[in-house]
Parts: C-alpha cells; sequence; structure tokens
C-alpha cells in the first residue's frame, strides 16, 4: 500500500512517468510575474532571491516540512469513503446547555456550514464536538481534530480514542512517536496540515486562537489547503481574537457557550494598583501589598503568579521565597528544565505559590487554585491572555473561593476589555439559567 495514501507528498519531476504512484499532480511552485509562490505553504518570495544554481527555485519558508523546488510536484489522492456508525462513548452526560450547542454543531455541518464556539473556559467543548465528528463519520468522510498547541493535542488523542473505540485513531505532530498511516480520524498539530491536501471534508480547530497559529499566515493557508472543497470548519476557542472574528464575520455561525460545566460564573478579576510593580524586587515596602495577598491566598488555595518575563520572574520569586518562610514558593518558565516535573509537583501541592510566565496560561489545570497577575498592564498581557488566565481559577471541583487579582499601575484597553468580555459573558449565563427554569 502507498505509505503516503490520503496525504501530500512530493514527487520528483524526474522520475516521472516510471516512478508514478496512482494520484494527482500539480506544480509545487508557481510563477506569477517577478514572484514564485510555494504550493505547500502559500508564500511568495522574489524570483531572483530563491533561485538556485541549478536556475531552479526552492521555498525557504516551508523547508522544515522537506526541501521543496520547482523540481517537485505535489502529488496527493482523493480520500476513499468508508462509512463507520459509532456508538459514542460519553465520559458523562451532557448538560441540557451542552447539548443544544451539540445539536446546532451537527445541524451547520449538514448544511455545509462553518461554526465558531465560542465557549468560556471549563465548560466541557470537547464533547460538544462528538456528535458532529459522528455524523461525519457517518458518511464516510475523514475528520481532522487539529490544535496549534501539542499539549492540546495530547490531550485531546485519549478522549477522541475513549470516545470513538471502534476506529483507529491517529496522532500526528513534528516528534510524534508514530509515523504516518491512513485513518480516518486524525488528531495533529495545525502544522502537520500542510502535509494534507482536500483530504478532510470536517476539520476541527481546538484553541485556534493559541499561539502560534494566531498570526501565522503559512499555518492559516495549510488549513484551507488541507479542508476538502466544500468543506466544513469548526473552531473552539474561549478566546477569539478581534482579527478572527473579522474574518469569520458573515460566513461563519458563532455559537456562545457562557457555562462552565459546573454552572457557576467565571470568577471576575479583582483589580489592585501597585504602582511600582516593576521594582519591587529590590524594596520591601514596595511589595508589601503583594505579600499581604499572597498569604491571604495562600491560607485558602494554592497561588498561581503570573509574570511578564523570565528575569523579572526569578528576581520577584526569589525575593518572595525569602520573605515567606512558612510557605514553599518555587517558579516555572517555558526555559526551565524540570518544567513538566515542576507542574506536575504543582498539581500534587509540592508547593503552595508558584511563580510562572505565560506557559501556564492555558491548557493546564489545576484544582483548588488562585491566580495573581503581576504587571497586569504589560503589553505581553492581550485581552485573550487575561482571559485564559483568569480562566484558570474554579475550574472544576467544589467551589473553594479562589481569586483572580490583577497587580498593574495602569488601564490598559486589554485589561478593560478582558474584564468586560468575562462579565458579558456571566451575564449571557445567568440569562440562560433564567430561561432554563
Ligand atoms: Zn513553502
Amino acid at each position: 500500500m502507498n505509505p503516503f495514501l490520503g496525504k501530500q507528498y512530493l514527487v520528483e519531476k524526474k522520475k516521472e512517468p516510471h516512478d508514478l504512484q496512482e494520484g494527482e499532480y500539480r506544480e509545487a511552485m508557481v510563477i506569477d510575474g517577478p514572484l514564485i509562490i510555494c504550493q505547500r505553504c502559500g508564500e511568495r518570495h522574489i524570483k531572483s532571491d530563491v533561485q538556485l544554481p541549478t536556475k531552479r527555485y526552492y521555498c525557504p519558508s516551508c523547508s522544515r516540512y522537506g526541501r521543496i523546488t520547482s523540481d517537485h510536484h505535489l502529488c496527493w489522492q482523493e480520500s476513499c469513503l468508508v462509512p463507520f456508525q459509532h456508538q459514542i462513548v460519553f465520559p458523562g452526560p451532557l448538560t441540557s446547555f451542552q447539548k443544544a450547542i451539540s445539536d446546532r454543531l451537527v445541524k451547520n455541518y449538514q448544511l455545509g456550514r462553518s461554526t465558531l464556539v465560542w465557549s468560556v473556559t471549563g465548560s466541557g467543548k470537547t464533547e460538544m464536538i462528538f456528535e458532529t465528528i459522528a455524523a461525519a463519520r457517518k458518511k464516510g468522510e475523514r475528520v481532522a481534530i487539529v490544535s496549534p498547541r501539542i499539549d492540546v493535542c495530547r490531550e485531546l488523542y485519549p478522549r477522541i480514542q475513549q470516545a470513538f473505540q471502534n476506529e483507529d485513531c491517529l496522532l500526528l505532530y513534528g516528534d510524534s512517536e508514530e509515523s504516518y498511516r491512513y485513518t480516518h480520524l486524525l488528531v495533529a498539530t495545525t502544522h502537520q496540515l500542510l502535509h494534507f491536501y482536500r483530504s478532510f471534508p470536517l476539520i476541527i480547530v481546538d484553541e485556534i486562537d493559541a499561539f502560534p497559529y494566531e498570526g501565522d499566515r503559512q499555518l492559516r493557508y495549510g488549513l484551507q489547503q488541507a479542508l476538502a472543497e466544500e468543506g466544513c470548519l469548526i473552531y473552539l476557542s474561549a478566546t477569539p481574537s478581534d482579527r478572527l472574528l473579522k474574518e469569520i464575520n458573515g460566513t461563519f455561525d458563532i455559537e456562545k457557550m457562557p457555562l462552565r460545566f459546573h454552572q457557576r460564573p467565571l470568577i471576575v478579576p479583582q483589580l489592585c494598583w501597585l504602582e511600582k510593580w516593576r521594582r519591587i524586587d529590590q524594596r520591601k515596602r514596595l511589595r508589601r501589598p503583594l505579600i499581604k495577598v499572597l498569604r491571604r491566598l495562600a491560607e485558602k488555595n494554592f497561588v498561581l503568579v503570573f509574570c511578564p518575563s523570565i528575569p523579572y520572574m526569578e528576581k520577584v520569586a526569589k525575593v518572595v521565597a525569602k520573605e515567606l518562610v512558612d510557605y514553599t514558593v518555587s517558579s516555572v518558565s517555558s526555559k526551565d528544565q524540570l518544567r513538566e516535573e515542576k507542574v506536575l509537583q504543582a498539581r500534587q501541592r509540592h508547593f503552595q505559590i508558584l511563580f510562572t510566565t505565560m506557559i501556564l496560561e492555558r491548557g493546564v489545570t489545576f484544582e483548588r487554585v488562585s491566580v495573581v497577575v503581576l504587571g497586569a498592564n504589560h503589553q505581553i498581557y492581550t485581552k485573550s491572555a487575561l482571559v485564559q488566565i483568569a480562566g484558570r481559577v474554579d475550574r472544576k471541583g467544589a467551589f473553594n473561593h479562589g481569586e483572580v487579582l490583577f497587580f498593574y499601575n495602569q488601564m490598559t484597553p486589554a485589561i478593560r476589555k478582558a474584564i468586560a468580555e468575562i462579565k458579558s459573558m456571566n451575564l449571557l449565563a445567568e440569562r440562560w439559567l433564567a430561561d432554563d427554569l
């Protein structure tokens, strides 16, 4: 069997025609006046910039997926329809609100209409896509469930396997253990979609607003290329960017899901003025308000303290640990060798206070947690980041008085919009619950 079945791959032109696999072909690179356009990643380059001594052209933008030149053809095959009737195994019953969204997703899919599910953090959005996946599989179609983040894919994969137990599902990312094989269910990073062409009538993108997809032209192109003609998209996000909302305006149905699974409202951030937050490592007096808050919060719950940069985090964590000798204080950042171990230890309550950077902004669930954002007015904190960080609190379990505090010394549009969005989702949730009674 062709190992590339169902994906897009490169064939050197000189190998043709004797070495041809069955399938369809197109030029890997197309000339457009002074430009050359790569058909795999969509990037345009000035011809003279990317010309090889052999006079052929290459694309530097997607070389990490294998060298591509104008000496290549891109080859692909139509995916075959293999219908499968799934008995979905749900981890638990859906709430009536989840069910309503789930039904609308199936209906939109049947009408060929794409949907954004704008669903608050902790709402159980994954379960809401299962019926649509089953509907696509019933028709025999291939389904890709993708996310810009590897950790999200790793978390999704066992849940998809659990729900669709009688069918093979492949997990694919840059360094994934398994190599490619043809399956009708694929969980992958958005990067992997550059290896497909018109392969999936249904693509679901989880956390579409996450780095690096948001703002990455190549990944957006890859998604459109991997989608079958007349295919249908489902985007899932707790914090869609203004850019995304503008892009899909008029073409996508937008379904808002304001209720968390446990149906309690989102925690609204409290604002705490801290005039000289940038220098709190230098003077005890300057950090007094923070120390007071940390003591109070740590008595109730585990405390995550978000910092705008690694050097700042290290300095502040050090002085706070010295001052709060009765508490276990640690820090973790993207540069930390022990990153995964520390997150695990934090979950097992080895620390009471953990300083961190944006790496724990999303994707990780801690129970019984409060969060503090230091320098919430720093430019690194977009509206989406602040909503995601606030969303770490009270995600599951019994209510435990988790709090969200933003320390700042200047109001920013991001802070204002984040709080307004949280309040507006809570208002909508209140209305839904009232209507349901
Ligand atoms: Zn390219």
